[in-house]
């Protein structure tokens, strides 16, 4: 049978659809970019913000008619959910119509088995099949991903998540916290740096907290940064509660751990942070930013900022837009609350900040947002920086793209070099989210 795959939401589902993968093609299933060709369609859903929700709604609308197609033609089609809607959702799923399938990221192994349990022909009534038990101790051991991109590597380390931030669904989409041991990490890697791979991106829901038989991330990040071959070592998302220094000193001393954190701020209200149980007060949060520019000069910051959880006032907002000022953030990811089924905030706060409001205060954070990124990334016109190139440019014809060490987008015209190669880029112009500039055939290299 064909399978199409579908992934939707942040990099752990690209990671988990390439174990998807892998389970399938080890089962004997024929993978298929075409969507007419497939057999099953599985979509591997998000459930972060209402956002997503909608378009995986949208999607499925979409599928009704290849649906009564595939049933006419072959008798036989199924539509799978996988990753987080499936868990969040469970059998409220199976109220759309094309859904005859709810699997969630704990259950993938049994795919094959559940697939074909619902395919079978000459059923008077569809069958519907569901598995979305949380595990304590799934991470796919075993499993080596099935990938497509030939210069980063997703390699998850640890999954789910015990911290709870009341606005957050994963901690009840993904489960308990567990860690893959150093070893089974390293075999992967060395493995990834055998067929080429130039970057390695460790992955988790709480990355920074990964600990193995008394293995830090530290311990694994440094590990992983000694295979030869590996050039470039990135890690996401982290929680600033676990930034000790043995980290930072990784970070700093080694050459091939990039110097880009994801620092997720959420607000910078003490009393919106306590209602989030984010566990750090503004001044910890200031003062731990400031300790990892200090540690790592030319380090890249970026960060996630939630605008009008339940309660926010104006006051709460500009202490928001003044932490983003003083930490000044060369990006960052900026959301509107919206209140996920399950969550603590759900049961305990009503979402009362108006959505006006909402949309105002947003608007003035993007614009101070706009303002410092433009200003970072003027700092480093003149600057020479090796980028690893990952393509051409979609944007701009005869142009590659690539990325800096601190992970930002550089466009530069196209040269002989390859995808997977880093060659030094000189920066000459700059937008707020993109490095302009040239290939250096012979760089000098300064750093900040
Ligand atoms: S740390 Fe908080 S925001 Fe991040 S996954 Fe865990 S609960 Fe969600």
């Amino acid at each position: 049978m064909n399978v199409y795959l579908e992934t939707y939401g942040c990099q752990m589902n690209v990671s988990d659809s390439e174990v998807v993968r892998a389970v399938l093609a080890n089962a004997g299933y024929s993978l298929s970019s075409v969507i007419d060709e497939a057999d099953v369609v599985l979509l591997n859903t998000c459930a972060i913000r209402e956002n997503a929700y909608r378009k995986i709604y949208g999607r499925l609308d979409t599928l009704r008619p290849l649906r009564k197609k595939m049933q006419t033609e072959r008798g036989r089609f199924v539509v799978g959910l996988l990753g987080c809607m499936a868990q969040n959702m469970k059998e409220a799923m199976f109220r759309h119509p094309v859904v005859n399938l709810v699997v969630g990221p704990d259950n993938y192994r049994a795919l094959p088995e559940l697939i074909s349990k619902v395919s079978k022909t000459g059923q008077k009534k569809a069958q519907r099949e569901i598995d979305a038990d949380l595990s304590e101790y799934e991470t796919y051991q075993g499993i080596d991903p099935k990938r497509f991109d030939g210069v980063n590597a997703w390699v998850t380390v640890m999954r789910g998540c015990d911290n709870f931030c009341t606005f957050c669904v994963v901690p009840y989409t993904r489960g308990r916290e567990r860690s893959r041991s150093l070893d089974d990490v390293l075999c992967e890697v060395r493995a990834l740096a055998a067929q080429g791979f130039r970057q390695v991106t460790l992955l988790g829901q709480n990355v920074n907290s990964y600990h193995a038989k008394g293995v830090s991330f530290a311990d694994l990040i440094t590990a992983v940064a000694d295979v030869p071959g590996v050039e470039r070592v990135r890690f996401t998302s982290p929680h600033p509660k676990d930034f000790p220094e043995s980290l930072l000193e990784a970070i700093a001393v080694h050459p091939n751990i990039c110097n880009h954190i994801h620092l997720p701020l959420q607000s910078g209200s003490d009393r919106i942070l306590e209602l989030m149980n984010r566990t750090y007060t503004q001044d910890e949060f200031i003062r731990l930013a400031k300790k990892i520019r200090r540690m790592i000069p030319d380090v890249t910051l970026t960060t996630d900022i939630i605008v009008g959880f339940p309660t926010e006032t104006e006051a709460d907002h500009q202490d928001t837009l003044t932490t983003m000022q003083s930490v000044e953030f060369d990006s960052a990811y900026i959301f509107k609350y919206s209140e996920r089924k399950g969550t603590i905030a759900s049961k305990k706060f009503p979402d009362d900040v108006k959505a006006e409001v909402k949309t105002r205060r947003i608007v003035q954070l993007f614009d101070a947002q706009h303002e410092i990124s433009l200003m970072r990334n003027q700092s480093r016109i003149g600057l020479t920086l090796p980028v690893l190139i990952e393509g051409e440019s979609d944007k701009r014809p005869g142009f590659q793209m690539g990325k800096s060490d601190g992970n930002t987008t550089v466009i530069f015209p196209e040269t002989s070099h390859h995808p997977g190669e880093i060659i030094p880029i000189e920066i000459t112009d700059v937008t707020t989210a993109t490095l302009l500039g040239h290939f250096l055939p012979k760089p000098v290299f300064i750093t900040l």
